[in-house]
């Protein structure tokens, strides 16, 4: 063969190595647009988010990560004046994605969601806000997705839009009353309906009265829920004790590998500090547990307001301990707090937080499950 055939074979290699990384990628795309580019401090900040199939197969894309149902995840990138915004909604612990949570588009298709950005961002300044909408996770475009990303060099699957700028005028915002604003804008599946602004429980004078422990209860929970609760409680500082144990004594067993990935010191460094925020936390914090989500998600906080823990359908129906269990969920959660180790959900579920560990181990040590997984340790791994 000569150089010129074998120079020609080397370029078809690489162009099927790019085909195979691609693999994940999608035929969607996202755009968004505003209907005006300067909002008065008493305009909501509404955003259109269209999502279209440019191809010739039906393609589908994971509700969560779209606006379908409000945000319900940091959907977009925010800046002003060069800064960029914290998103400040509620982070959730979510069963692992299956077919039922995809949002499905015929070969080109389009929809179009809106979404309210001055909930879940802080617009109270004045000024040029650059909007961006921006996911991305393994499971976006597919639920086996995070089954096969083992490769060590793959792209995370995305969706980036164009960007817009608009001028806000600032406005104040109560983010201590954020949850009951989340559950009024309904469309959430509730229960209850939830619309009309009562979200039948959620009243100031209903709630009940700080006990004086270190842990107390809102959202109507009931004695046999409360005493779970605490339960839960127990069983967390038991793992999250040992978490911090088997790193305090630097142990680089297939216990850590599994979750995090290949040992760096600087990384391990990080889980450890971690898991000592975690467990002092758990054990010493003013922890207060809300019942009165009826989703079917585990649980959820907002990172910014300690120590406040949402639980939910699937935590109810979880067992105490063991992979997917209540003391793991309120690891998971915990972890989640901007004050304990501010981590995200970068993917759910076993399979794809081992993957994660595997192909991205810098993301694995900010990613909630890889941490409640290792703190879990089932099954048992030293
Ligand atoms: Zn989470």
């Amino acid at each position: 063969m000569n150089t010129f055939n074998r120079g020609l074979l080397r370029i078809l290699a690489l162009a099927v190595l790019c085909f195979s990384v691609s693999a994940n990628a999608s035929d969607i795309s996202a755009e968004i647009h505003v209907d005006k580019n300067w909002l008065k401090a008493s305009d909501d900040v509404l955003v259109a988010i269209s999502l279209t199939n440019h191809g010739k197969k039906p393609a589908r894309v994971l509700k969560w990560y779209t606006a379908a149902n409000g945000i319900e995840d940091s959907l977009f990138s925010v800046n002003r004046d060069g800064h960029s915004l914290r998103y400040l909604g509620a982070h959730y612990k979510r069963p692992a994605a299956h077919p039922g949570n995809y949002l499905n588009l015929k070969a080109g298709e389009t929809v179009t969601h809106i979404a309210e950005l001055s909930a879940v961002y802080d617009f109270s300044k004045t000024g040029d806000y650059s909007i961006r909408f921006k996911v991305e996770s393994l499971s976006l475009f597919n639920p086996g997705a995070e089954h096969r990303s083992t490769r060590s060099q793959f792209k995370m699957p995305s969706l980036i839009s164009n960007e817009l700028m608009v001028w806000v005028q600032g406005r104040e915002t109560d983010w201590s009353s954020m949850d009951e604003r989340e559950y009024d804008r309904g469309g959430n599946g509730n229960g209850g309906g939830g619309n009309g602004g009562g979200n039948g429980g959620g009243k100031p004078g209903g709630e009940d009265p700080p006990t004086g422990e270190r842990i107390s209860f809102t959202g109507r929970c009931s004695n046999g829920e409360k005493s779970t609760i605490l339960t839960a409680i127990d069983e967390a500082i038991g793992i999250s004790s040992d978490s911090q144990s088997y790193l305090n004594n630097n142990i680089t067993g297939d216990r850590y590998t599994t979750w995090f990935g290949t040992v760096s010191s600087g990384r391990y460094h990080t889980v450890e500090n971690n898991f000592t925020e975690i467990n002092d936390a758990i054990i010493n914090a003013d922890i207060t547990v809300d019942c009165k989500c009826k989703q079917n998600y585990y649980a959820y906080v907002y990172p910014s307001q300690p120590y406040k823990i949402y639980v939910c359908k699937a935590f109810w129906a979880a067992p105490m301990t063991g992979t997917d269990s209540k003391a793991g969920t309120l690891v998971h959660e915990m972890s989640h707090f901007d004050v304990v180790a501010g981590t995200d959900d970068v993917v759910y579920g076993q399979t794809g937080a081992k993957n994660l560990a595997i192909s991205s181990p810098n993301d694995a040590i900010k990613n909630a499950d890889s941490h409640e997984y290792f703190a879990e340790n089932t099954p048992h791994q030293n």
